[in-house]
């Protein structure tokens, strides 16, 4: 119910403008959000690549309505890449790109056209792009894109959202040599009939998607804080004979960073999801639906301004 209400308000401008201007909010985006600005995304990459980790760097910036809006994301994304490669961390961080941060509520063409260009900036870097999915209504139109950008760039990843009720149909056909799959829950709002809704249904879902893209050909990015699918992913890795190289765990900036250092320290190959930027707020309000005991924080501070 609660995390329903809070994945609405990452919909709502009135609620955006709250939270936003609330005194105290900026320090617990803080703990989601690596800074503001391009040198604060690379200033977070190099600590956690000197930590042995890897990293993936998302620009925050969604739901775009506006096509110059669109074209100046990717110019973003393009020197973000551009400063990975001339500041030699290409080979330790990728960037995760939202297709909605680039056009796809205007027109499917143009977010692959945009796509396309942050790709290419992301191959002369020598580096490599996952699409995030989103709402469940735009799954179809990023599979899509997916698939047009892997013609050219095969190594492009995708997210598949294990509360779908397709998802292990998705991971099937993903599972094939090459292809770079993150599994994770799935961050957004969607109906039963499209979703699972328990959290023991979206897990053993998980777990099916885990055991299609570990006994497949492709790359899985096991994308989850949690500690029983953390410990299922490894014991399907092993039983297929996947070594440390053959998959990586992904988890979020700020949460259970331990656990990301503990799992590199025994030799996985542990990605962080790095986001930045000053467009934080739905960002924001997903951690907050995951967490909701982050509530009360946020609510003693918009009541402080009051
Ligand atoms: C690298 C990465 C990429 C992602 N990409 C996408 C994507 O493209 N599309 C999409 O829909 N979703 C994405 N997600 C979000 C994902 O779908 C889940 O919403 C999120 O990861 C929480 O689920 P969980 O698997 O960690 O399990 P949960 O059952 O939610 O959490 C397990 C445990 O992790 C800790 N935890 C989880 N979330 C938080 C939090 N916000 N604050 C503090 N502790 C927390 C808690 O200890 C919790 O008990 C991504 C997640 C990761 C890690």
């Amino acid at each position: 119910m609660l995390r329903h209400a809070l994945l609405a308000a990452s919909h709502s401008r009135a609620a955006r403008k709250v939270v936003r201007s609330a005194p105290g909010t900026r320090g617990l985006v803080r703990r989601f959000v690596a800074g503001e600005t391009i040198d604060d995304a690379l200033l977070a990459t190099r600590d956690i690549a000197g930590q042995g980790l890897l990293v993936s760097l998302d620009a925050l910036g969604e739901d775009t309505l506006d096509s110059d809006q669109a074209a100046a994301n990717v110019d973003h994304y393009a020197e973000l890449l551009g400063r990975l490669g001339t500041g030699g961390l290409a080979d330790r961080a990728e960037v995760s790109l939202k297709l909605s941060a680039v056009g796809q509520a205007l027109d499917e063409d143009l977010a692959l056209e945009n796509a396309r260009r942050v790709c290419a900036a992301a191959k002369e870097a020598n580096t490599t792009v996952t699409l995030d999915m989103e709402q469940y209504e735009t799954v179809d139109s990023t599979l899509r894109v997916v698939a047009e950008l892997r013609r050219e760039y095969p190594e492009t990843g995708v997210a598949i959202q294990s509360y779908l009720r397709r998802s292990e149909e998705y991971c099937a056909e993903l599972a094939h040599s090459g292809s770079r799959v993150r599994l994770c829950k799935g961050a957004y709002s969607a109906p039963e009939s499209v979703a699972f809704t328990s959290g023991v249904e979206i897990d053993k879902s998980f777990v099916r998607c885990m055991r299609v893209l570990m006994a497949g050909q492709g790359y899985p990015m096991i994308a989850t804080h949690d500690p029983r699918l953390i410990e299922i992913g490894g014991a399907l890795a092993s039983l297929h004979d996947r070594d440390p190289s053959g998959y990586e765990y992904q988890m979020l900036y700020g949460i259970r960073p331990q656990e990301q250092r503990r799992l590199a320290g025994e030799g996985a190959r542990v990605r962080v999801y790095v986001a930045f930027g000053r467009e934080w707020y739905g960002y924001f309000m997903r951690r907050l639906a995951e967490k909701p005991s982050h509530l009360g924080f946020l609510f003693r501070s918009i009541a402080t301004k009051s």
